[in-house]
């Protein structure tokens, strides 16, 4: 074609066999704005390079033009990180009981606002309540959108044109953009810092309680370690002198485990409880991360700081919605049973015996009749047990052109994301559900992943 005037209408080309499907899949008004969308750049293409494309590659252009704009972007992919709260990978994966209660109150009405008693209002701020009240022995509970939102209303409705101390080593940032002291700065609290990045004594926090105060901050490092020289009185220590002075002490647990890590031969992170136990007057941490539920933000502690927090006008604005409450209901309830380490994907993956792991992984090598089986090391990632890693053995591939490798991974559907390491490519099974291996294994064989020592 050489033409601008050989380049068919819209109209032909809707009405074409091609255009006729597109209208049937996309609907004609983002049929449209694809097709003068491309005509658009075609013509000023020509008017540019003299180049016009064919008949039949216009409408491939139209039907890129319509993919890109509406291929999903959210999608289930396997992950054999090894990172178990991944969080780039949505966190924690829900239990199959919090997937049914999310079935069975969001497919039809509940009684997220309703008494069945009375037949009146009711509250969805009980739902969770007395469940966390029980697992955890606090007063009060608090369910909001996410932890950032959780230390947001707390400092808001607690701290508010008063002062706050906390530890120059604690003033973090986690991921997404999250810095405690713009939080405190945006909750309208006066951020006093005390102690240095490596040292902080109780003398510092007396010093600054004195000075005005009002509420003493810790909170969890999250995603580093600070180690050498170190110093950080502990949690009970600061309660006991905040108790002396009157003032408040909030924890931001950050993951805020409920069942103690150090089981499983990781590092003893802190837990709701103990934290409760110390004296903290209000802890907060959030939903998906080792609690392994939804996306939210719990609040526990003293009943009548729960109560004020559930009054201010924030809590509305970052309240939680019915599918959060239900799964994290069904996620709690696996506490209260006691079957958390079975039922909770999270837990499960965590506490998977070395044996399992390699059992799976030689059995993915043995079914492809390549690669090799490694020891490696897996993370638990999302914000919690910095530099902590789990023993596990990884299926480990060698392979011409390992980012290349891993981008094809990327594309196979379901998408598998793996590690690189040393030139390796590896596959760590305890992130992938045993029910995903057949898909894993058809997704490496349609690669070319099999029987042959060189792929790619
Ligand atoms: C993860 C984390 C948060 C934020 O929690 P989200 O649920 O991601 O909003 C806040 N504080 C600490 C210490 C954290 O580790």
């Amino acid at each position: 074609m050489n033409d601008l005037k050989q380049l068919p209408s819209v109209e032909r080309l809707l009405q074409s066999e091609s255009g006729k499907d597109w209208v049937r899949r996309f609907g004609r008004p983002l049929t449209l704005e694809a097709i003068r969308s491309v005509l658009d750049a075609v013509r000023q293409n020509y008017r540019e390079k003299s180049f016009l494309p064919a008949g039949d590659e216009l409408s491939g252009l139209v039907e890129a033009q319509l993919s890109n704009w509406l291929s999903p972007t959210l999608l289930a992919v396997i992950n054999a990180s090894g990172v178990i709260l991944h969080t780039n990978l949505g966190r924690a994966p829900l239990s199959t009981a919090a997937l049914q209660a999310i079935q069975a109150t969001s497919r039809g009405y509940c009684t997220l606002e309703y008494d069945l008693e009375t037949g009146k209002r009711g509250t969805r701020l009980i739902h969770a309540e007395k469940l966390l009240t029980h697992l955890t022995g606090a007063q009060g509970a608090l369910v909001v959108n996410n932890n950032a939102a959780a230390v947001l209303l707390v400092l808001s409705g607690l701290a508010r044109r008063k002062r706050v101390v906390i530890a120059r080593s604690q003033l973090v940032e986690i991921g997404g953009g999250f810095r405690i002291p713009d939080v405190l700065k945006q909750s309208g609290a006066q951020l006093l810092e005390v102690g240095t990045t490596n040292r902080v004594h109780l003398s510092d926090y007396e010093e600054a309680i004195k000075q005005g105060a009002a509420v003493v901050l810790r909170a969890h490092h999250s995603n580093f370690k600070i180690i050498g020289f170190t110093q950080e009185p502990t949690l009970a220590e600061l309660c006991k002198l905040a108790e002396k002075y009157g003032v408040i002490v909030i924890d931001d647990l950050g993951s805020g485990a409920l069942i103690d890590t150090a089981q499983y031969g990781l590092a003893h992170e802190p837990t709701v409880q103990e934290s409760l136990a110390a004296g903290a007057s209000l802890v907060c941490f959030s939903g998906d991360k080792l609690l392994g539920g939804p996306q939210a933000g719990i609040i526990v502690g003293r009943a009548d700081l729960i109560g004020k927090l559930k009054k201010h006008p924030l809590a509305r604005a970052i309240r939680s919605d019915k599918l959060c409450l239900a799964a994290l209901t069904a996620t709690l309830m696996h506490y209260i049973k006691d079957e958390a380490q079975i039922q909770i994907p999270v837990w499960r993956s965590i506490a998977m015996t070395l044996e399992e792991i390699q059992e799976r992984a030689e059995r993915w090598c043995d079914f492809l009749r390549t690669g090799q089986v490694i020891a490696s090391n897996s993370t638990v990632g999302g914000g919690s047990l910095p530099e902590e890693t789990l023993p596990t053995y990884v299926f480990a591939l060698k392979v011409k052109s390992p980012q290349w490798f891993v981008a094809q991974l990327r594309k196979l559907s379901p998408p598998v994301i793996a590690r690189l390491e040393d030139d390796q490519v590896l596959f760590d099974p305890r992130t992938v559900f045993p029910e995903q291996d057949e898909m894993l294994l058809s997704g490496l064989k349609s690669l070319g992943v099999c029987d042959s020592s060189d792929v790619a």
